[in-house]
């Protein structure tokens, strides 16, 4: 049998991450992981160049760029680990970003430089890394520490820290391992759901609408109504299953199941003063002159639907304009679903943060954590779920090496 201080399963962002800096701090580590590559999410993430932070966080509204029962939760460790903590790392390992849309920081080169900077942070830990190697279980022993019979033997540690991410893109490795670990030991789960994911339509109701596969415009994009109401202004891209694009995976975060979705096609554009102002000069077709305010490729789609919207704008009523500015401005559908857990970027739900420390990320069974996605707290779209796997890493890899000079 093995002994460590810590066990770390996940070799992912935040695991990686954490058991760098608990390393350093001079305590044994072992990660490991179940999958041969390392840190796959990672490598694929942001189109391969990694949007690992966002400038753009408040730590004090926490609620403003996380979903979670209580956003109040990620509060402590955000603030002890900043974006701007990260950056100065980034930095100090030579790796060159470049800000894109909104605060989102992306590598300028590959996500494998970030790859790198977590391997040679734990190198600089002496934590040893096995993979792939997965655990079959774990159990406490009569001292309070963790046995985990993993595929190589079976390791001792009194600290576990599951770092197993969520449920997103199995083929490159996710598993429910945490949820498992959390269920053993008697804690609270958040069910989990597909976050950042595109949204799919019934076959014949989208039918007018598959042929705009391909197209992308600014839209406006709400759910919910009054408390609940959640509202982006994003790019919207039209898929041959549904829609996608920032607006779309933004928005299905807080998507319910059942609910509408509501969209503003032309939010820049004030559509029944300019549908009025081209009747009374116009004697072009309805779908030439909103081909002038939106996309053509929409204008044709959307007067399709209605022989009102079929002739010479000069012929239309007055009824027949608003109707089409209204439908424009309003389109409210209501998806059949999502693509699921092969195309969404996280996983929703998660272990209940009831149940962990928001300043250690120590669950309620002592010496057992949980950092990272496999935790109920979700970032938007653009750089904030690696900030939380930094963040929670770091606040727990902390706690672990205060707890051990205690
Ligand atoms: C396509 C895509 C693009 C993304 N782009 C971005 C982006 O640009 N910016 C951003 O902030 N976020 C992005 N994300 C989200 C981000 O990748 C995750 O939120 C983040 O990786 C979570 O870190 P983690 O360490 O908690 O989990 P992960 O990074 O998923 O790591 C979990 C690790 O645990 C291992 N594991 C799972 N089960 C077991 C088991 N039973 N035994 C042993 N090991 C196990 C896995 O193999 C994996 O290596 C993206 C996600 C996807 C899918």
């Amino acid at each position: 049998m093995q002994k460590f201080d810590v066990v770390v399963v996940g070799a992912g962002a935040a695991g990686l991450f954490c058991a760098g800096v608990a390393g350093q701090r001079g305590l044994r580590v072992l990660v490991l992981d179940h999958s041969e590559a390392v840190a796959e999410k990672i490598r694929i993430s942001g189109g391969g160049r990694a949007n690992f932070t966002n400038r753009d966080i408040d730590v004090r509204q926490p609620h403003k760029h996380f979903v979670s029962e209580n956003p109040n939760f990620c509060r402590s460790a955000l603030s002890r680990c900043t974006p701007s903590d990260f950056i100065a790392l980034v930095q100090k390992h030579g790796i060159t970003f470049h800000e894109k849309h909104k605060g989102q920081l992306f590598c300028d080169r590959s996500a494998e430089d970030l790859i790198a900077m977590l391997l040679a942070e734990c190198a600089a830990g002496g934590v040893q890394r096995w993979q792939p190697c997965g655990v079959k279980t774990i159990r406490v022993d009569g001292n309070g520490h963790y046995e985990l019979d993993t595929d190589r033997c079976t390791v001792l540690a009194p600290k576990v820290v599951v770092a197993t991410g969520g449920l997103s893109i199995p083929k490159i490795g996710a598993t429910d391992f945490g949820y498992r670990v959390a269920k053993q030991f008697g804690l609270r789960t958040v069910e989990p759901r597909p976050g950042l994911v595109p949204l799919t339509f019934d076959g014949e109701a989208w039918a007018p609408y598959a042929g705009l596969s391909g197209l992308s415009l600014p839209v406006l994009i709400e759910t919910g109504d009054k408390k609940t109401r959640m509202a982006f202004a994003e790019d919207l891209l039209f898929t041959h299953r549904g829609l996608s694009g920032p607006a779309v995976l933004q928005i299905s975060s807080y998507w319910r199941e059942g609910t509408p979705i509501r969209i503003n096609l032309a939010p820049e554009v004030d559509l029944p003063a300019a549908l009025a102002r081209a009747k009374a000069t116009s004697r072009k077709l309805i779908a030439n002159e909103l081909a002038t305010l939106v996309p053509s490729r929409l204008a044709d789609a959307w007067v399709a639907q209605d022989k009102d919207w079929q002739r010479p704008i000069s012929e239309a009523s007055d009824k027949a304009l608003a109707r089409l500015a209204e439908r424009l401005a309003r389109w409210e559908l209501t998806p059949t679903g999502s693509e699921g857990y092969k195309k969404a970027e996280v996983t929703l739900g998660g272990v209940d943060t009831r149940d962990l420390s928001s300043q250690t990320m120590e669950s309620k069974q002592p010496g057992l954590y949980f950092i990272g996605e496999v935790v109920d707290v979700t970032g938007w779209l653009g750089g904030y779920n690696f900030q939380w796997a930094w963040a929670s890493a770091q606040a727990c890899a902390a706690a672990l090496s205060e707890q051990k000079i205690a």
